[in-house]
């Protein structure tokens, strides 16, 4: 697992070399009055550097194939790794 890990970082750092070292805090958000839901919506990403999609369900078909981990990420995070919504669960 620590491995995965580690690949899934340097796939980051390859693919998006403008952004920062990924973050394990969230950056931080606008104080509003209003309160916002707590829970960001996680979606799920497979990391290998193939991978394209992410997915509303860990177990979405298009993950099965998944054979480098799957992280769950803020549909922002999976975004801004370039990945675009599944067509098989959304
Ligand atoms: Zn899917």
């Amino acid at each position: 697992m620590k491995h995965v890990l580690l690949f899934f970082l340097l796939t980051l750092s390859l693919a998006s070399p403008a952004q920062t070292v990924y973050p394990h805090h969230r950056p931080t958000q606008p104080r509003t009055t209003v309160a916002q839901p707590v829970a960001s919506p996680k979606v799920y990403v497979c990391g290998g550097g193939s991978a394209y999609a992410y997915h509303s369900s860990e177990g979405c078909a298009g993950l099965n194939r998944c054979s480098h981990g799957v992280n769950a990420v803020t549909v922002a995070e999976a975004e801004g790794m370039g990945r675009r919504p599944c067509k098989k669960c959304y």
